[in-house]
């Protein structure tokens, strides 16, 4: 199966199965916009509930916050969105389709790079386990041409976006040769710009309007708030503020399903470190980050950083965390050192001291942010993607199983009494009460056991508990495990455990 067929498989899965509907689907939906049905918002609420924890209940130094979505006009000017929250568009003019000028160039060296790739891959097949990748790809004439090629793409292409200069961009798609996917065409419009926040209105008309924006990132909720949560909090630096929430960004084109939405969830946070350590805190969360992904259980060959070469102006050091979806690496967080940037710029704007009095060293200073900013509905297409697995059983038969971490799945058992009688569905919902306040259970009656086994592994489920006659003799239940398949039998006592033990998130 090709990774096309295999991503459309996974977005067809989350539609049949109850995670992901198109938004008002009745109307035939609304441009990457989706709803969470009622598997994926027991998914998304456990994503969400696995990073709260991790960093703020593990740690003593973090602390939330739940700020509006709505905020002043004046914190978008602050945090230069108003002036540069751009992406450069450009249109074909035979296909009326519309692109993003960056991504047309960057789609352009990912085909270079697919290319060096394809020689790694020859160039191990040739050489067998005496193979050494980092002497190939160094040394070989083509690929080393190859990386080159990259190299001044990739330079000119942060020159032109740093300059702003619309007219090297589009000399830059000219010169490479770009065609449009749709219409083969090189017909291009000029390059604009287009700032990708959604702008409305507060007040009536009458009262006299106000232009106001939905946040386009939950990060600036958090600099706002940084001088109410520090004093409040008595917090002392180093430490941390995390936020999840909406934001809203009108992408010019989003595609890929939930990967580039206009209306998506942000978890971040951003911790306030002393001048100078600031390096050693970004490594410090560089690290800590993946481990939080890590602990899921997946592969590490799912992730690879992407070190940032080229800064935004304010940032010291950036790197993303990607992970493989089925089009490939890309990012799914960003950790950045953004300096002293938003905390100076709201205090300018806003006239108000936003500074920390150090006891330790007698200095009033403004922190220096270290920022981790994941996506969640990025997160939960990566579960998504990395779970659908489908199996051919010794029988001759296939199934679809989602392995989802089980600390993430939407249920954690199913309860299912062999059959619908015979005392067994009583039985059945005796245990099943024993154990709905600690965990999301799913009662099952209908149909025969191997179906409804194929149902919950479908969703993911990691445990399934069997009820039969011999439960009303010795309370001991048969417990199937989803992906091993394997039955034990063990006394219904030992459920909570057994389930406890099941979704406890791996040590790193
Ligand atoms: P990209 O380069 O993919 O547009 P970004 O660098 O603009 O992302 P950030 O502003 O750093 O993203 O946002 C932090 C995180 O928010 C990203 O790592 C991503 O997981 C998520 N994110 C950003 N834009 C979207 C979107 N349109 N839909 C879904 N998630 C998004």
């Amino acid at each position: 199966m090709n990774q096309e067929e295999f991503f459309k498989k996974i977005t067809s899965h989350a539609k049949e199965y109850g995670f992901v509907f198109p938004s008002s689907d009745i109307y035939d939906g609304l441009s990457a916009v989706y709803d969470y049905g009622q598997n994926g918002v027991e998914l998304k609420n456990n994503i969400r509930q696995y990073w709260w924890k991790a960093m703020v209940q593990m740690h003593e130094n973090i602390v939330g916050v739940d700020a509006a979505i709505f905020m002043h006009p004046t914190v978008w000017k602050a945090s230069g969105h108003v002036d540069a929250f751009n992406d450069p568009m450009i249109d074909n003019k035979d296909s009326k389709k519309r692109y993003r000028a960056d991504v047309l160039v960057e789609d352009h060296i990912a085909k270079i790079e697919d290319k060096i790739n394809k020689e790694v891959e020859k160039a191990k097949k040739r050489f067998g386990d005496a193979f050494d990748k980092e002497q190939f790809v160094s040394t070989n004439p083509r690929v080393v041409g190859y990386k080159q090629e990259i190299e001044t793409i990739s330079h000119c292409l942060y020159v032109a976006m740093e300059n702003n200069d619309l007219a090297d961009i589009k000399q830059l798609i000219e010169d490479l040769g770009i065609v449009c996917p749709i219409s083969g065409s090189r017909n291009w419009t000029d390059v604009r710009q287009f700032n990708l926040m959604f702008a409305t209105q507060m007040g009536s008309l009458a009262e006299g309007a106000n232009e106001i924006y939905l946040r386009p990132e939950t990060a600036q909720g958090i600099f706002v708030n940084y001088l109410n949560i520090q004093k409040t909090g008595r917090m002392k630096v180093p430490f941390g503020i995390a936020q999840t929430g909406k934001a809203f960004r009108n992408e010019i084109v989003a595609r890929q399903f939930i990967f580039r939405m206009r209306e998506f969830e942000q978890m971040e946070m951003q911790f306030f470190v002393r001048p100078g350590t600031e390096l050693e805190w970004f490594k410090h969360w560089k690290e800590e980050r993946l481990r939080w992904h890590l602990s899921l259980g997946i592969p590490a060959e799912k992730y690879r950083y992407h070190d940032h070469e080229k800064l935004a102006h304010y940032a010291n050091a950036a790197t993303d965390i990607e992970f493989e979806f089925p089009f490939g690496f890309k990012e799914l967080e960003g950790i950045h050192s953004r300096t002293d940037f938003d905390l100076s710029s709201h205090s300018k704007f806003s006239g108000k001291k936003l500074q920390y009095f150090d006891p330790e060293t007698n200095e009033s200073y403004i922190p220096y942010v270290i920022e981790t900013s994941i996506g969640l509905d990025r997160m939960f297409l990566a579960m998504l993607s990395h779970a659908y697995t489908e199996e051919k059983l010794e029988d001759g038969s296939e199934r679809v199983v989602m392995k989802f971490p089980a600390a993430l799945a939407p249920y954690k058992v199913a309860i299912l009494p062999l059959v619908k009688k015979d005392g067994l569905p009583e039985k059945a919902r005796e245990i099943m009460d024993q154990l709905t306040p600690d965990f999301m259970c799913q009662y099952e009656e209908k149909d025969s056991i191997g179906k409804r086994y194929r149902r919950q592994d479908a969703i993911g489920t990691p445990l399934c508990v069997t009820i039969d006659n011999q439960t009303l003799e010795d309370n001991t239940v048969t417990v199937r495990d989803r992906d091993t398949m394997e039955q034990i039998r063990v006394n219904a006592d030992e459920l909570y455990n057994i389930i406890r033990n099941k979704i406890a998130p791996k040590k790193i």
